[in-house]
């Protein structure tokens, strides 16, 4: 086995770990053409009927890429496929590399010891592994970023997922052309990121507080020990990203209004992971929308909404700027709230329709702000407060029946 082999698996495992058809494309394409990069014009070009240099791989692969690509710019995709993607992964990472390996040293493998084999099916062996456990790093990371800006009103998922478009583009060529640094600085950024992740965790785990009354540590903005149901003495507020603020709850009611827009458990903080509007809290069994009820919640709301729409007339007075930051705000704070307990991807037209008349009301906004923005949100508002009230009614419905 050569240095370059060696390289190129070791290399291609952060690529796998971020993209499952890119990577492969991208080597399909090179081992095909490779005249076309720079400096590679006298790598002999791949054996003729090779698996990987076929015109329908390239075409199926260079198509499940750009799919791979724009899906991944949806949160409700990314969503679907995240669990999945975590097995595909390292498979495909084998497929490419195993006809990487063929193609690019026929002499090679005539010649090959078996002591070389034996390196060769470690390496790859340990490149599975890696995949899927960085793959299944990411996943949770990705789940983390969803928590932290579920609608994607920040745009964050967005701008990690171009990141790691442009992350797996340059590797690759880092790959080709100066294999060694790109492990180097590969690693390293691999490394810091899970030296970071680490850290975060132990905060979150410092963050907790322990109940007075049987020990047990709860959330930071628990209301009530999730163990004993004491009341916490100490209530930390909750920022608009669900992380903790310094300072402590004064109203308790407010405080388990706004952890219910963020769907969190009112009594013991913990996220709550079905989207129902009827359940109850998998960590202290808490009924939701019991107390504070679903009146008391649309109330909470239609006051933000007045506050916020009353605002984005003012703010509409400052051209484009002012229609963009009011509707974000109403993203965040009005529509979010409704948005998390309404089942996903189930109104395609819905959004489309949403997609629209925010592109009309922006040009409209350039300009007319203040009469844009207003409406704007009026319209949108009044649209997602029906849907929450049909999904109570919905969910009620079995119960009677
Ligand atoms: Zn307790
Ligand atoms: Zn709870």
């Amino acid at each position: 086995m050569s240095v370059a082999q060696i390289v190129t698996i070791l290399g291609s495992i952060p690529l796998f770990s971020m993209r499952t058809f890119l990577p492969a494309f991208l080597a399909a394409i090179f081992l095909t053409y490779p005249e076309y990069f720079p400096g590679m014009g006298d790598i002999a070009p791949a054996s003729e009927g090779a698996f990987i240099t076929r015109d329908w791989v390239l075409i199926v692969l260079g198509i499940l890429s750009i799919l791979e690509i724009i899906g991944d710019k949806s949160a409700d995709i990314r969503n679907l496929v995240k669990n999945a993607e975590i097995y595909l992964k390292p498979l495909i990472f084998l497929v490419i590399n195993l006809s990487l390996l063929d193609e690019a040293s026929v002499e090679v493998l005539e010649e090959m010891q078996w002591a070389a084999f034996d390196l060769k099916w470690i390496l790859l062996g340990f490149g599975i592994l890696m995949v899927h456990w960085l793959a299944t790093l990411r996943r949770n990371f990705i789940t983390f970023l969803e928590d932290i800006d579920e609608d994607d009103n920040f745009y964050i998922g967005r701008i990690s997922s171009w990141m790691e478009d442009s992350l797996v583009l340059f590797g690759f060529f880092l790959l080709i052309w100066a294999g060694i640094v790109m492990l180097v600085v590969y690693g390293l950024a691999i490394a810091v990121f899970i030296f970071m992740q680490k850290r975060y965790d132990r905060k979150l785990e410092q963050q907790k507080i322990q109940c007075p009354s049987c020990g047990k540590k709860n959330l930071p903005f628990a209301v009530e020990c999730y163990h004993c149901k004491t009341t916490q003495p100490n209530i930390h507020k909750i920022g608009i990203f669900g992380q903790r603020k310094r300072a402590l709850v004064e109203d308790v009611r407010q405080h388990q209004l706004k952890l219910l827009s963020h769907r969190k458990c009112p009594s013991c903080g913990s996220k709550l992971e079905s989207t129902e509007i009827h359940q109850q809290c998998n960590t202290c069994g808490n009924n939701i929308f019991q107390s504070p009820e679903v009146k008391d919640f649309l109330k909470y709301q239609d006051q933000k909404f007045y506050k916020i729409g009353g605002l984005s007339f003012f703010v509409g007075f400052i051209p484009v700027v002012g229609f963009v930051i009011s509707a974000v705000m109403a993203n965040v704070y009005l529509f979010s709230p409704y948005r998390r307990y309404l089942p996903k991807g189930t109104s395609f037209l819905t959004k489309i329709w949403i997609k629209f008349l925010t592109f009309i009301f922006f040009i409209l906004g350039v300009a007319l702000g203040f009469i844009a923005a207003p409406l704007y949100i009026v319209m949108r508002y009044i649209i997602w407060k029906r849907k929450f009230v049909g999904q109570t009614k919905n969910e009620n419905l079995p119960n009677i029946g």
